[in-house]
């Protein structure tokens, strides 16, 4: 049985500041593993529809989708020790 998606969220940047991805259904074009310090890594490549390419292992090719608030909270709970 095939447990790979067919399509990752590209993770493309859409400006200089990083603030907005593309988020495009990337299609997986070729799957293969590239051996690591920590084992194989499963790899892909992959093509969005604005024509966003990439290679490379899937975990640095995931990204999550989270609310800006989220992000804030983070870096407050962060920042909050170094205040005092
Ligand atoms: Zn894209």
């Amino acid at each position: 049985m095939d447990t790979w998606t067919k399509f990752l969220d590209c993770p493309a940047y859409l400006d200089r500041r990083g603030a907005d991805r593309c988020g495009l259904p990337a299609v997986i074009e070729d799957r293969y593993e590239i051996r690591s310090l920590d084992g194989p890594l499963d790899s892909v490549r992959i093509r969005c529809p604005r024509g966003h390419w990439f290679n490379g292992p899937v975990d640095a090719l995931t990204w999550q989708r989270t609310p800006a608030s989220a992000g804030t909270a983070v870096g407050t709970v962060l920042r909050a020790p170094a205040a005092r």
